[in-house]
């Protein structure tokens, strides 16, 4: 099983995919987590990555769909998992579907977060990551509407997309997704 999860920073993506990941005895593959432990790591990658992030800029496709190609196709998360935080541009998410092609599977659904600007902001300057700053906020979201907003429609127009209000608490946001995943998901 193959679940995207898309959402604006401060949607609350991260704790949603987890609490739907242990629902479903599904594998959380968040983009971001991977970075962050690169970045604490020292790896290669994490100094790649480091600026991009704390600039609020997307680490650029090719390194982000190699990482993605090599998580998803390690058993235990072959068996099914969740991509939270990826795709994030139309070029990942046309690289997706061609390695989901070339491994015979598909995506089942497509959640998407939907939540106002507002509260994006106040519930991020609430956190305590180093990308949370006002500046680096304002720059996730424009680069959320220009990048990663188109992916919607993309999803939309092959029927894949499913909207969640995720507004109010997390128990309800979580009870929501669960009532709007698409039949046979649960
Ligand atoms: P997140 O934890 O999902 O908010 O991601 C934190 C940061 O990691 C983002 O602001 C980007 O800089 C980077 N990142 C995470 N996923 C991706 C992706 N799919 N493509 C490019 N950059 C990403």
């Amino acid at each position: 099983m193959l679940i995207i999860f898309i959402g604006p920073p401060g949607s609350g993506k991260g704790t949603q995919a987890s609490l739907l990941c242990e629902h479903l005895s599904i594998t959380h593959l968040s983009t971001g987590d991977m970075f962050r432990t690169a970045i604490q790591q020292e790896t290669e990658l994490g100094r790649h990555a480091q600026d991009f992030i704390n600039q609020g800029e997307l680490v650029p496709d090719q390194l982000v769909v190699d990482m993605v190609a090599e998580a998803i196709s390690r058993p235990p998360q072959a068996d099914g998992c969740l991509l939270d935080g990826f795709p994030r541009s139309l070029p990942q998410a046309e690289s997706l579907d061609e390695i989901l092609s070339a491994d015979g599977n598909g995506i089942d659904a497509v959640l998407e977060l939907d939540v106002d600007e507002d509260t994006l902001v106040a519930r991020l300057l609430d956190r305590q990551r180093p990308d949370d700053t006002l500046e680096t906020i304002k720059n996730r979201l424009e680069v959320y509407s220009q990048q990663t907003s188109p992916l919607l429609d993309y999803y939309r127009q092959r029927g894949q997309l499913t909207s969640i209000d995720g507004k109010g608490t997390v128990q309800d946001v979580h009870e929501r997704i669960l009532a709007d995943l698409p039949s046979g998901k649960t």
